[in-house]
């Protein structure tokens, strides 16, 4: 009998494993796709993550393949001169001001299907079953019982759901889910143009707004991204034209209408929250315990935590400290959840937008570094560990 069985080879599912073979624990990944998914999601890594990658031997290896990015950038766009840093409705965060806090001061920017084959290749071989999804469990005194699609059975005594928003380990197990919509979608551009040339004080983040919404700008390896709020009202393929994609770009950087867009997508964003993190041996992490807006770039980073943080549990609990240490935390978790990721996200999406540039100007360095730590998860990231 393995001792874990881990459903699922994403960012969380791949991290937890990992995170488990240093430790010394045998672990199995069951996965329902032929290979690790391409789709375009997580970019934003925020420092207790890459403490976390670099703790499990991965982050040395990507960090010069991604963006480091040090300074965000507020500005309201309809207040004069919006190119010009001297502009009065204007803030700038250094991250630096963690540095006390955390060997990585910045958020790093890069695309998680980096991360997974990274991740991927640090395990031993054999660790993943690919078109192996759980399709049936059944629990008892010692251990999980999984049968997969492809008519494999497998068993463990622990079984941990890291299969995501839509899987299945959540459901065989019991655990119901609230889940609802944000009212918006998202329209994410494209360009391959630097921004930083063309916007004063911008470095990998910034933030731009008008009396009625704003524009995010994120720096990635090859290209920017431009992330814009679409109402409910308009259609997917409205969204995408290109003379509604033009006056967005105009609406926020109007010398830069005409800029390059290479690529344009629209996604809908959606949250969710487990009603438990355990039932018997069956746990759960990453999105198939929690859901959030992408707005602060937070879910994925949370999953990583849950992995990191249950893997030390687990570590003590088969040292025999007992499995009450996992209902502590299961419980740590799910208040973490509770309690900070789905209000601080609600938060961000909920900000008004024409205050939101004085608010970040009028903070004191005490305050601005309060709101560092907890945008970048650092308060929150080792809740639930032994
Ligand atoms: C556009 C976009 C941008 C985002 N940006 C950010 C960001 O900047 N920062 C951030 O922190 N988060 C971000 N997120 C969220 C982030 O992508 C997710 O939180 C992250 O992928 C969760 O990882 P996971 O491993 O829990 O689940 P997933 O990545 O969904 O992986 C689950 C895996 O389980 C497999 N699976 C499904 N069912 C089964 C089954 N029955 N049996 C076995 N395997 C199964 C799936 O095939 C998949 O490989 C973003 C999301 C989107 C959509």
């Amino acid at each position: 009998m393995t001792d874990i069985l881990i459903a699922g080879a994403g960012p969380v599912g791949l991290t937890l494993a990992l995170a488990l073979h240093r430790r010394g624990i045998e672990a199995r990944v069951l996965e329902k796709r032929e290979g690790l998914s391409t789709a375009s999601r997580a970019s934003t890594f925020h420092p207790p993550t890459l403490e976390a990658l670099d703790e499990v031997g991965v982050f040395a290896g990507l960090r010069r393949s991604g963006v480091q990015v040090d300074r965000i950038l507020w500005r309201r766009v309809d207040s004069g001169d919006f190119a010009s840093s001297a502009a009065p409705q204007a803030a700038t965060l250094d991250l630096g001001i963690l540095r006390d806090e955390t060997r990585f001061p910045f958020r790093w920017h890069r695309e998680q299907h980096y991360l997974t084959p990274a991740l991927l290749g640090a395990l031993p071989p054999e660790t993943v079953r690919f078109s192996a999804g759980v399709a049936a469990l059944h629990q008892d005194d010692a251990g999980v019982t999984v049968t997969c699609d492809d008519g494999s059975m497998h068993r463990a005594r622990w079984l941990i759901g890291c299969d995501g928003s839509s899987g299945a380990v959540r459901g065989l197990a019991g655990i119901a889910a609230e889940t609802s919509d944000y009212a918006h979608r998202v329209l994410r551009l494209l360009t391959p143009l630097d921004l930083r040339a063309h916007v004063e004080g911008l470095d990998g983040l910034g933030y731009l707004y008008d009396a009625g919404g704003s524009c995010s700008l994120l720096r990635m390896p090859e290209v920017w991204r431009l992330i814009f709020r679409i109402a409910p009202e308009t259609p997917d393929d409205a969204a995408l034209a290109e003379d509604h994609a033009r006056a967005r770009i105009r609406r926020f950087l109007p010398h830069l209408a005409d800029m390059p867009i290479s690529g344009r997508d629209v996604y809908g964003v959606r949250k969710a929250m487990a009603a438990a993190y355990r039932a018997g041996r069956v746990l759960l992490a990453g999105d198939a315990a929690h859901l959030t807006n992408t707005r602060g770039g937070m879910n994925m980073n949370a999953g990583v935590h849950d992995a990191m943080t249950l893997a030390a549990t687990l570590r003590r609990v088969l040292d025999g400290g007992g499995d009450a240490l996992l209902d502590g935390w299961a419980r740590a978790r799910l208040d973490t959840v509770r309690g900070a990721l789905l209000p601080r996200t609600d938060a961000r999406v909920a900000a008004d937008p024409g205050g939101e540039v004085a608010r970040m100007a009028a903070m004191t360095p005490d305050q601005a570094r309060a709101w560092a730590r907890e945008a970048s998860m650092l308060d929150i990231a080792k809740a639930g560990a032994p």
